[in-house]
């Protein structure tokens, strides 16, 4: 699909803001405070973030099922205030939650979903749905027969039964083991690459972002705190850390101006943080050896995706 800066995006989201209404003597949670961020079309978009940071209320702002405060939403280019049912058309919603009526069958779950949607018979493609998320000989069995793995399948063939340019998926691993979440990602690939979806997934799972998704935005408090494609977010992962033990407990961590970061990390250790492309473990070492320190063991190890996620979530909130 065609990415240059004239497409217009997928979803704009301007200045955001929820804040839940109060309830007894509890304030209402500021879950939303003004987030802005464009998800390119023809994406898979990663939407990260610690519990509690406001993900679900996004997502759920998105699918209409909770009203925001204030800001502006376009989907597909269409104001959720002013044009309800078309930006509506243009989403659909993969809820974590699995419900179904166990006596319905996938053929009839998507028939349904198709019926609410007001999608005539002729532009049905329920069989064809099912043949995407590999269900085709599941079709008519009863949908407590299936497993959590099938059920899952099921959900995002019933969030594409209107055909929308977009597809949200929340949390769509949480809970599930290895071998299903490589069938998930596989499957949620093809839809972009073979159908040319936009997807946007939420995830606590940098593995799972990294491995998908071209562009993540990070959020924390209620706030963006990043928005970069996933290369430049691992690339900030320059960081090194260097542990050393010395051959006493030590009153203070070695300071230099190299180093990024120094501290005690426990008895008779020292975690010292440098940038790999300044420096290198044998330079640390020096320094530290030349303020007298005693080295008796070293070793090192790279951040990663996880240290650049814990850094950003643990500092206060700054402009993405
Ligand atoms: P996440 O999905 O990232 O875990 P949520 O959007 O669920 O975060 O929650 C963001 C904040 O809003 C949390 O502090 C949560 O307790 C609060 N919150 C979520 N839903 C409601 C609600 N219906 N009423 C009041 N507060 C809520």
């Amino acid at each position: 699909m065609d990415s240059t800066p004239t497409v217009p995006p997928a979803i704009r989201i301007r200045d955001l803001v929820k804040q839940y209404a109060a309830s007894g003597k509890a304030p209402g949670k500021l879950a939303l405070q003004g987030v802005s961020f464009d998800v390119p079309q023809g994406q898979i978009f990663g939407l990260l973030g610690p519990n509690g940071a406001g993900k679900s209320t996004l997502i759920n702002t998105l699918a209409g099922l909770v009203m925001k405060t204030s800001g502006s939403v376009e989907i597909w280019g269409h104001d959720i205030d002013r044009d309800r049912r078309n930006a509506k058309a243009s989403i659909g919603i993969v809820p974590q939650e699995i419900v179904f009526d166990p006596f319905f069958t996938p053929i009839e779950v998507l028939e349904n979903q198709a019926g609410l949607y007001g999608v005539p018979k002729a532009l049905r493609r329920s069989m064809d749905l099912l043949r995407a998320v590999h269900l085709e000989d599941k079709a008519k069995a009863y949908a407590r027969t299936l497993s959590g793995g099938m059920k899952r399948r099921l959900l995002i063939a019933k969030a594409l039964v209107h055909n929308p340019p977009i597809i949200v998926l929340d949390e769509p691993t949480a809970g599930v083991d290895v071998e299903l979440r490589r069938q998930l990602w596989e499957l949620v690939s093809h839809l972009n690459k073979e159908e040319g979806v936009t997807v946007v997934l939420t995830t606590h799972y940098l593995e799972e972002a990294e491995e998908l998704c071209e562009r993540i935005a990070i959020i924390n408090h209620g706030q963006l705190i990043a928005n970069k494609p996933t290369r430049e977010l691992v690339d900030m992962a320059r960081e090194k850390i260097v542990v050393l033990t010395l051959d006493r407990d030590v009153p203070a961590a070695p300071q230099h101006p190299a180093f990024r970061k120094s501290v005690i990390s426990g008895e008779r250790q020292v975690e010292v943080t440098y940038d790999k492309d300044q420096m290198n473990a044998g330079e640390v070492l020096a320094l530290v050896q030349g303020q007298g320190y005693a080295i008796v063991d070293v070793s090192t190890r790279e951040a990663d995706l996880e240290d650049v996620f814990v850094t950003l979530t643990s500092e206060p909130a700054q402009a993405a």
